[in-house]
């Protein structure tokens, strides 16, 4: 095959993708896919039945999570600012001690911090811990989107766009962070022992990056650089143009893997479709040669 399509951030319901890991490879087949990264939220059992998946496709399968992590940095006016930064993880060890532990402990965190919200929004909606559980896949890492699905099976609510609109954006009225997950660059150097390779998905997000006639936060970047960064998602729908520049710049000047990918959540949870950015073959290879930790799946 020679052209490449190769989206290395794919979520099922193992996290809070709409679709199981079965149906994900088969739209992944369908929309000429040829090599898939599955990186569902703080958990890897999406893994065995993805690789079962991908031979039987004939699709390359990288093995991959998408790690919560909370960034805590001081700004140019000395104050400290915490944030969320998601972190992807290529081919790490799944069975390392310290990798696989900080991974637990952030699912149970995110249950705790869920059933919080929940417990808010259900003073104003009809809706309860019973109804996101029964939107949760068996052993699926929970999540905000779990909670829009409740309320859409209440019929409060059309699609998940809407709740995040309305109910479950961040600093909003129902809105609780998430504590009990690690550090960003304690994460980065949590996955490169485990032999795994730190990107952080889409970087500054949604209008995260700096207001305009603001400097971009250059010192928090290379300091996750110095602990082992290995790149950015540049090409994610939700990262702007400018921002692209930037990270480009950022990535020649430390000699970083650039990756895109679809963030896909399956065809009703998010717009984002399979394969509409991809990573391109050298990159990927650069990927490969710096995962020790698990083996992808390769054709050729
Ligand atoms: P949480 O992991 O609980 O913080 O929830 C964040 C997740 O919600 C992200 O990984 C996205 O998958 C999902 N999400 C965020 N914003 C939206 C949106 N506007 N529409 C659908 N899903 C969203
Ligand atoms: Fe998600
Ligand atoms: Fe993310
Ligand atoms: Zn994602």
């Amino acid at each position: 095959m020679n052209h490449q399509v190769i989206d290395m951030h794919v979520h099922s319901n193992k996290s809070d993708g709409r679709e199981s890991v079965a149906e994900v490879f088969a739209a992944a087949a369908a929309a000429g896919v040829s090599t898939l990264a599955l990186t569902d939220h703080d958990t890897t059992s999406g893994w065995p039945e993805a690789r079962e998946l991908a031979a039987k496709h004939r699709i390359g399968f990288v093995p991959g999570i998408e790690v919560t992590t909370r960034a805590r940095v001081i700004d140019a006016n000395g104050q400290e600012r915490r944030f969320g930064v998601h972190m992807l993880a290529y081919l790490p060890d799944p069975n390392n001690a310290a990798l696989a532990a900080a991974l637990a402990e952030s699912v149970q965190s995110r249950e705790v911090r869920l059933r919080e919200i929940v417990a808010k929004i259900a003073n104003h909606f009809d809706v309860s811990w019973a109804d996101v559980e029964a939107e949760l896949t068996e052993g699926a890492t929970a999540g905000r989107p779990a909670v829009a699905d409740a309320l859409i099976a209440r019929g409060h609510f059309i699609n998940r766009g809407e709740v995040f609109e309305k109910v479950l954006y961040k600093g909003g009225p129902y809105y609780v962070p998430n504590r009990g997950v690690p550090e960003t660059k304690a994460a980065i150097r949590l996955i490169r022992e485990a032999g795994g390779v730190p990107v952080i998905a889409h970087p500054m997000a949604r209008g995260g990056g700096p207001k305009p006639g603001e400097p971009f936060p250059v010192d928090h970047f290379e300091d996750m650089i110095a602990e082992g960064l290995a790149g950015f998602e540049v090409y994610h729908r939700d990262v702007a143009p400018e921002v692209r520049e930037w990270l480009l710049g950022l990535a020649t000047k430390h000699d970083l893997v650039i990756t895109g990918s679809s963030d896909y959540h399956g065809a009703t949870g998010k717009p984002n479709l399979l394969g509409e950015n991809t990573t391109s073959p050298e990159m990927l290879e650069r990927i490969l040669d710096q995962g020790q930790g698990s083996v992808p799946l390769l054709f050729d």
